[in-house]
């Protein structure tokens, strides 16, 4: 196919911007032949190096857990693979990096319809996560997991504020772990209830553990979840806002000690800045600024309310942001900067948010989503492109979360994906990136590959039972709402919402 070789360049030609502080070295294979695992070859190779790179055809080479050549198919021709993939007609991709989700929420999907910021947390999340149990919570993560692996995504950074006890956090790590997805399981720390949060109405019953608790029962997890697991845990602060300022600190010494990250919501309602600077007299992020709390090894999610800053401290620390444009919107939060945030040096990642307020495990709708959200908001044709998207969903959020993944280049992680172009949705391919972010779907990923290891191909999750997992869910689900009495105070409220305002 001659369609990237036209408009991209069959080797060499830049998509974008490289970000300067990454080099890879792109190895072009010749000589004797060379063993691996597995050749996936004849597909157009979408490299997201630091040449953007786009090779059609192309092909990968993987052995154990990394990538060992990316090139043309001549070129990749003396490996002798134990396996070897026909690509044709399908794209090979870096996996999807989901920078911000809470895969507990999933057996409450659909609910807390109208409601949004601190109502939609006090009246329906709270309540719900307050009651749910350590085997729901992994009934709702291993569906979760399941969805994100069929989506092509490969890692995730998971914020559990369900019910945070050890084994509870851990039925989390144990759900990503199953299916084989790498990343993080943020362990949200509430501590006691801050006056913040008491004036905006969230129950005491978020008020589990005294800050020394929250912070030992971190410790633990992390101990038994160290940075070098597959899914390690990180300490996750619920919200900057308001949490305790105190204990948001020793959550980041916490992470710090460790050689960790740590995870937090900041500023995603209108309100949150001038709350935080109502109590405490600061923003949230020139308080975080003022005491050394910023930096890489910070990661926030949302920041749709910063100021210019704000965005210039996040810029010049290199903070992470978790961009998360589905939920954004479902919410409504409102639209992160992210031309200001990028340009200022923030590195920031795209995200799903949970399954309770953005629906779906499908990186592919973020992208979209992420592009014209920024367009409908600026009225500016060119204020975000597919290009820039694909690379937020990929290195971006690798960058974000500390993983050497994110890009399709000798040495990698071998975190890949194969999506099947040969749909009709998917037709004509002019540009594949285009293709991939504005009409591929979650769905046309034929195959998820991390660390090496196939772990969904042929229409199925290759290491779960995925009947019986959607069964546990849903049978967990019903009982859930049954004893929360949450659906029906979900339908009450829609019933009357729809006879005061009728359609
Ligand atoms: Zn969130």
């Amino acid at each position: 196919m001659e369609a990237d070789a036209t408009l991209d360049g069959a080797s060499g030609c830049a998509y974008h911007r490289p970000m300067p502080e990454e080099t890879v070295d792109i190895t072009t294979v010749t000589g004797p032949p060379r063993a691996c695992d597995l050749l996936l070859t004849g597909g157009c190779v979408v490299t997201v190096d630091d040449d953007r790179r786009v090779l059609d055809p192309g092909a990968v080479a993987i052995a154990a857990d990394r990538i060992v050549a990316v090139g043309t198919p001549n070129e990749l021709a003396t490996f002798r693979a134990a396996r070897t993939v026909d690509c044709s007609g399908s794209a090979i991709i870096p996996g999807l990096v989901d920078c911000h989700n809470h895969l507990f929420q999933g057996l409450a999907r659909g609910l807390g319809e109208g409601l949004g910021g601190w109502r939609w947390l006090a009246e329906f999340m709270w309540p719900y996560a307050g009651a749910i149990t350590a085997q729901e919570s992994q009934a709702a993560a291993l569906l979760g997991a399941i969805e994100a692996a069929r989506a092509g995504t490969t890692a995730i950074l998971d914020h559990h504020y369900g019910r945070t006890d050890v084994a509870s956090t851990l039925a989390v790590v144990e759900a990503m772990e199953m299916v084989g997805i790498r990343g993080v399981v943020a362990r949200g720390i509430a501590g006691p209830l801050t006056d913040v949060g008491a004036t905006h109405g969230l129950p005491a019953s978020t008020s589990r553990y005294t800050a020394q608790e929250e912070l030992d029962i971190t410790a633990e997890c992390m101990r038994l979840r160290p940075a070098w697991s597959r899914v390690s845990v990180w300490p996750g602060p619920i919200n900057v806002v308001y949490t305790d300022q105190d204990l948001v600190r020793r959550s980041v010494d916490l992470a710090r000690s460790a050689g960790a990250r740590w995870h937090s919501h900041c500023c995603a309602p209108r309100s949150d800045p001038s709350i935080y600077l109502e109590a405490y007299g600061v923003r949230p992020v020139p308080w975080m600024h003022s005491e050394g709390l910023l930096g890489t090894d910070a990661t926030l999610a949302h920041c749709t309310w910063v100021d210019d800053r704000d965005v210039a401290l996040l810029g010049e620390t290199r903070t992470g942001v978790s961009y998360c444009p589905v939920s954004n919107q479902y919410m409504p939060y409102g639209v992160m900067r992210l031309r200001d945030l990028r340009s200022a040096g923030a590195v920031v990642g795209l995200a799903t948010d949970g399954s309770a307020c953005g629906h779906r495990q499908d990186m592919f709708e973020c992208m979209k989503q992420a592009v014209l959200l920024q367009r409908v908001h600026t009225l500016d044709p060119e204020a975000s492109n597919a290009e820039e998207a694909l690379e937020l969903a990929t290195r971006g959020g690798a960058r974000l979360q500390g993983l050497d993944a994110g890009s399709l280049a000798s040495g990698k992680l071998a975190d890949v994906v194969v999506v099947d172009l040969e749909r009709p949705h998917l037709r004509p391919r002019t540009r594949t990136v285009a293709t991939l972010v504005y009409s591929a779907r979650g769905s046309d990923v034929a195959m998820t590959i991390v660390n090496g290891e196939v772990i969904f191909e042929n229409g199925r999750c290759t290491r779960v039972d995925e009947a019986a997992a959607m069964a546990e869910a849903q049978a967990r689900s019903e009982e859930l709402i049954l004893r929360t009495g949450l659906g029906h105070r979900s339908r009450a409220r829609q019933e009357s919402s729809f006879i005061q305002r009728p359609l």
